[in-house]
């Protein structure tokens, strides 16, 4: 037998304990046949054979990204990008090519302008946008989010005119001289304009969502567990999948108010290698510690007057998870402080006492108020934790956890290595467009969190959470997560290697090639 694709003298990160490393793989299909030494490896070499010279490189298994936002990402990335603006004859040009190629009349919005770094030194203004577009309505964000400047075509499709007054906590600015309005809308003012943008057609959220997919192939992500808004959202997907707009694979996890249209769903059941399939479905118990509505046993530190919102009582919980456990369906729970986990632990511990299950992969999604009782618990019940190493970060770094919480609960805020040294798996994401797509910049804040680096993972225990474990997490450990023979041929060619680059440059590793299926979907090699 000969292969039809075979990758040689790289550095094979097979994240498969029996043989962790080796130089070369062989692929014959969709598979991966052959795992050894170039020399092994090149007797599978025949005529027909596509050989790959890694020139050192290294393989690791696909990534896996186990909690993105796929059509937000796709809207962000229709969004004109203004960050690196210096001037505003560079903004007017940047948004005369946009409107070239796009249709009259659609909307054009922008974000990430900042005036003191123009060369003008002032704020653009309609007369600007006007001139660089006059038949596409156009708002374009300043750097902060709440200031935005807005064309003509704008005003007039939300209605503001002259006449207008500001409203409530925000404002209008107009001209002093002449009382006319320069374009600029401040704080609630710019609602009055983001209000009127129609959502996008499901054409346009196809086109968007395609480009979103080939930004997460070229990141080395090979499959994603793709958190789903609504029953529409999952008709883009089967668009996408039916007009092979799906590079990498695809495990939808719907919301819960779809629990209750099962029988619209029935064609996304089904199970198979490559093909788009329902992971679950996801319950919100409470909010998010960012805006204090997580819900917490004991009081916010800076805010003692609250302890979070449940968006469920215990009895309404129980149901919905039982409804889902009776019909063999995944469970992502969404809970972030103690109180929510507490209460998504109870609902499981009572449905699997009822009736076990032993290869559930239900999870909780984030969990970060932990504290040893409810860490216990997730373990007894193999309860799998969903964590985004970059969100925890920003938990820190954004505001303080440790002045919200105080510091015996910050102790123990997605405490990764304490999960880690329980047995307990955690799974990786990267909650984006929220905070970055790229899973080695996950990789790297598991690794070098500064806050409490007592929890800091090992590489390979970082990797893992976006490789075997995620695999698990969807059912898929035989098939995917590790580079072994027999299994699936997603893979990603890395620049460096995360294990032997400094801890703080494994974000900077470039992705040079990503396989799906054993056919290279994203190439970026010199
Ligand atoms: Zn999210």
């Amino acid at each position: 037998m000969f292969a039809d694709l075979v990758l040689v003298d790289g550095n094979v990160i097979t994240m498969d304990s029996s043989k962790p490393t080796a130089q070369a793989l062989a692929i014959k299909k969709d598979r991966i046949v052959k795992v050894g030494t170039n020399n092994q490896i090149n007797s599978l070499v025949g005529n027909s054979t596509k050989v790959i010279n890694l020139q050192g490189k290294s393989v690791v298994p696909g990534f896996i990204d186990s909690h993105i936002h796929v059509a937000d990402f796709g809207k962000f990335l229709t969004w004109l990008d203004l960050t690196a603006v210096t001037s505003i004859k560079e903004l007017q040009a940047k948004l005369r090519e946009h409107a070239q190629n796009i249709p009259k009349n659609r909307w054009i919005i922008g974000n990430g302008w900042d005036q003191a770094c123009f060369a003008e030194k002032r704020y653009p203004d309609l007369h600007d946008l006007n001139e660089a577009s006059p038949d596409n309505p156009v708002i374009l964000y300043h750097q902060c989010g709440r200031v935005c400047v807005v064309n003509s075509k704008a005003l007039d499709l939300a209605g503001v005119t002259n006449k207008t007054f500001s409203p409530l906590g925000g404002t209008l600015e107009k001209d002093p001289k002449t009382g006319e309005l320069t374009g600029i809308l401040r704080e609630n003012a710019t609602d009055l304009v983001w209000k009127t943008i129609p959502e996008p057609s499901n054409q346009e959220l196809i086109e968007s969502a395609s480009l979103a997919c080939k930004k997460i192939v070229a990141s080395g992500i090979t499959s994603i567990h793709w958190i789903v808004s609504s029953a529409n959202e999952i008709k883009v997907i089967q668009s996408l999948a039916s007009q092979n707009k799906l590079p990498l694979r695809v495990h939808i996890i719907a919301p819960a108010t779809l629990l209750n249209q099962l029988d619209s769903l029935n064609s996304l059941l089904g199970s198979g290698d490559n093909s788009t399939r329902l992971l679950g479905f996801k319950i919100f118990v409470d909010g998010s510690l960012a805006a204090r509505t997580a819900a917490l046993t004991q009081p916010y530190l800076d805010q003692q007057s609250t302890t979070g919102q449940l968006l469920y009582s215990q009895e309404e919980l129980d149901s919905l998870v039982a409804k889902a456990h009776k019909a063999h369906l995944g469970l992502v729970i969404h809970a972030m402080g103690d109180k929510a986990i507490n209460m998504a632990l109870t609902a499981i511990e009572k449905v699997l006492m009822d009736k076990p299950k032993t290869n559930h992969r239900y999870r909780i999604e984030h969990a970060s108020v932990l504290n040893k009782e409810l860490i216990s618990r997730i373990k007894k019940l193999g309860m799998i934790i969903s964590i985004q190493p970059k969100c925890a970060l920003s938990e820190f770094l954004v505001w303080s956890a440790v002045e919200r919480l105080g510091n015996s609960r910050a102790r123990l805020l997605y405490p990764l290595k304490t999960l880690v040294n329980e047995g307990i798996r955690i799974i990786g994401g990267s909650d984006c467009p929220m905070e970055p797509l790229s899973p080695l910049l996950g990789m790297q804040a598991a690794v070098t969190r500064p806050f409490f680096p007592e929890e800091q993972l090992t590489v390979d225990e970082a990797l893992r959470m976006y490789t075997i474990n995620a695999a698990y997490a969807s059912c898929d450990d035989a098939i995917k997560g590790s580079i072994e023979e027999g299994k699936l041929a997603d893979l990603a060619v890395l620049s460096g290697d995360p294990r032997t680059s400094a801890s703080s440059k494994i974000g900077e590793i470039k992705v040079a090639m990503t396989l799906v299926s054993g056919k290279v979907v994203y190439q970026n090699l010199p």
